[in-house]
């Protein structure tokens, strides 16, 4: 049995970085639903002997006529709806803004399971705001490093359980 996992959350916070860090070099498939635009891909993911498909939510960064909050609610609610799991991802040197907010509410309502990551929490980075994460009301918050792949041991021994 495997399972999908959803890497959401608001642009630039690392999510198409922990999702190249999981996929490797294996090909990352593009979602390309006709007059869709690609901004899901989907990839072969691999972590210890964990291995399941991952979902990154892209396009957000890309300036349309739809307003950012219009395309997250769509995309993210696509995603969800694909995903067992979602990991929601926070800046942790950011610290929590409306933005996680919103997404932080949508997923309360939406997602069977969320796994809350603060990221670019590599070292000691990040303290303050790994601490506001408490507060989103999604459990404790996993700290990350995307970049330098800290925490990534810790988000197995959460998957386990759930795969
Ligand atoms: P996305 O928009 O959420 O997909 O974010 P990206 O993966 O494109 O990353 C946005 C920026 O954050 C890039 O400049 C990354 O190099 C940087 N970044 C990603 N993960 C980390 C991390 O763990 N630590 C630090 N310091 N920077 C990171
Ligand atoms: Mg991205």
């Amino acid at each position: 049995m495997s399972f999908t996992l959803a890497i959401v959350g608001r642009p630039n916070v690392g999510k198409s970085t922990l999702f190249n860090r999981l996929v490797g070099k294996r090909l990352a498939l593009v979602d390309d639903q006709p007059g869709v635009t690609r901004d899901l891909r989907e990839g072969a993911a691999r972590l210890g002997d964990l291995r399941f498909t991952v979902i990154d939510t892209a396009g957000l960064e890309e300036a349309t006529d739809e307003s950012l909050q219009g395309r997250m609610r769509r995309l993210t609610e696509r995603a969800v709806d694909m995903a067992d799991i979602c990991l929601f991802m926070i800046d942790a040197r950011v610290g929590v803004t409306p933005t996680d907010e919103f997404f932080a509410g949508l997923l309360r309502k939406r997602a069977k399971h969320v796994i809350l990551a603060a990221n670019k929490a590599e070292g000691r980075a990040g303290e303050s705001g790994v601490l506001e994460a408490y507060a989103l009301g999604l459990g404790d918050p996993l700290r990350l490093s995307a970049e330098h792949g800290e925490g990534m041991s810790d988000l197995l021994a959460l998957l386990m359980p759930l795969a």
